[in-house]
């Protein structure tokens, strides 16, 4: 087995591996250090958690030791598809080079100008960033990316999601042609294939495995979901995650929810809290310190359920979760198996469950191919109603009437209405439960699915 010694890694670094408790190099690491070392080009095709990040600040590292920062033209450029992202690789590189004289600035919204002018004048040997912020700074004329050694950009494919592939083009244009490049990317969208082939020069290809196909410790379910009406549906979903969440219990210490759109995170989050949960959301349009705080109460357990869209979620390192669930199924399958990964880690069991409605069910088709199995359809633990009156009802769910008082944590788990998730629907067949859908067509502005209570809580 490789060893980090064997790596011909600077000693200072190796002290900081050594002080950071790492004993041997992961998988990612011992296949992408030697060649970044030589100075080739890397095509690194993993995800978080992997070990990746290391893999690509240790050499780097290595190479910056011999050499010296100049003003205005940083050295190196690590690029990252989120503020989050780009904070942790900082944190990384501080613990990497806490024996070595390195200098970093990071340039990212929410950080002032200013500041990260100033680093940047006095000459800083690693730049990271976000695209958008990066090419911000070299438009103000403060930024000369001339004088770059090695380029990491780091999740290529979450760059393709976020629409950032053209500003990756026009940075890389912007470097010399002479760079060093590593490239990582947990999947290789053919986007992704065509950036690689025409920026990359014959670069070392390592690929580790998946996550998901590794753990078979996660138990996974669906709940095929309809609503009553098309203006009940969305109240009735948050009924629907409400009383998954419920049947769950005490099993449920903490849990990631996922939703597809950033309005969605800020509803279910809002509603959740409404209920007596313990939530808080996170997504790209809040504010960087609440983002942070949102994060740091999630890490030390205070903050028990993180509603989330896929892109502020994706590469956070947090610890794993005892449960995900899926309010939307999302509309890349890759994004399901980056999901459920964040539970079941490191042997542990966890459950990721989804909640499907029938707009969604070509995606949960496009999921079980990709994983190649299918997905245990669960009961919805939220009894039908069971009156005509119900049907006759004002717009307003009357489940989403009366919130429960908080404390919720404590009881949880008490309060499971109908048959508990877990046990198996007897067929595929038996997608959702509603009538007839009537209403407002496909646009429902997200206020109006609010209930009146969300509303007044608005
Ligand atoms: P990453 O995939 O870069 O997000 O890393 C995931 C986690 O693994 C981080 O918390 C790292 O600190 C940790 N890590 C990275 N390399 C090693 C290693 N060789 N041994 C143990 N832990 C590691």
């Amino acid at each position: 087995m490789t060893k980090f010694s064997d790596l011909n890694l600077n000693p200072k670094v190796l002290k900081a591996i050594d002080e950071a408790g790492y004993e041997t190099p992961t998988p990612i690491q011992a296949g992408a250090i030697p060649p970044a070392l030589e100075g080739k080009d890397v095509l690194g095709i993993a995800q978080t958690g992997t070990g990746k990040t290391a893999s690509f600040t240790l050499p780097m590292i290595t190479l910056l030791a011999r050499g010296r920062a100049r003003a205005r033209m940083p050295r190196s450029l690590v690029l990252c598809p989120t503020r989050e992202l780009a904070a942790q690789v900082a944190e990384n590189f501080d613990t990497y080079t806490k024996h070595l004289k390195l200098t970093k600035a990071l340039l990212i919204g929410g950080v002032s100008f200013k500041e990260q002018d100033a680093l940047i004048d006095k000459g800083v040997d690693v730049l990271i960033a976000t695209p958008g912020r990066l090419l911000d700074h070299f438009e103000r004329g403060k930024l000369l990316l001339t004088g770059v050694q090695v380029m990491v950009v780091d999740e290529a494919d979450r760059m393709l999601d976020m629409g950032f592939i053209p500003d990756i083009e026009r940075i890389f244009s912007l470097t010399p042609f002479t760079r060093q490049t590593l490239f990582f990317s947990a999947t290789m969208a053919p986007e992704i294939e065509r950036i690689t082939n025409t920026f990359l020069s014959a670069p070392a290809r390592i690929e580790v495995a998946r996550q998901a196909t590794a753990s078979e410790t996660i138990e996974q379910g669906v709940v095929m979901f309809k609503g009553s009406r098309r203006d009940r549906e969305a109240s009735e979903k948050r009924k629907v995650l409400r009383a998954l969440i419920d049947a769950e219990g005490e099993k449920c210490t903490n849990a990631i929810i996922f939703c597809n759109r950033k309005t969605d995170v800020d509803i279910c989050a809002k509603s959740l809290k409404k209920y007596g949960y313990n939530a808080a959301p996170i997504h790209g349009d809040l504010e960087q310190s609440q983002r942070m705080k949102t994060l740091d109460g999630f890490r030390d357990g205070s903050l028990r359920l993180l509603i989330a869209s896929d892109v502020a979620a994706r590469g956070l390192d947090v610890p794993s979760v005892s449960h995900v669930f899926n309010f939307d199924v999302p509309g890349h399958a890759e994004d399901y198996v980056h999901r459920i990964g964040r539970t079941g880690r490191a042997g542990r069991e966890g459950k990721a469950i989804t909640i499907c409605t029938p707009r969604d069910e070509k995606a949960l088709d496009a999921v079980e191919k990709l994983i190649q199995k299918e997905i245990p359809r669960l009961e919805n633990p939220v009894k039908k109603p069971e009156t005509k009156t119900s049907e006759d009802a004002p717009a307003t769910s009357s489940d989403d009437r009366k919130p429960k008082p908080s404390g919720r944590k404590s009881d949880s788990g008490k309060k499971s209405s109908g048959s508990r998730a877990g046990s198996r629907s007897s067929s595929r067949s038996d997608r959702g439960s509603g009538n007839t859908v009537v209403g407002m067509g496909d646009h429902l502005p997200s206020f109006i699915a609010l209930s009146f209570e969300e509303r007044r809580a608005g």
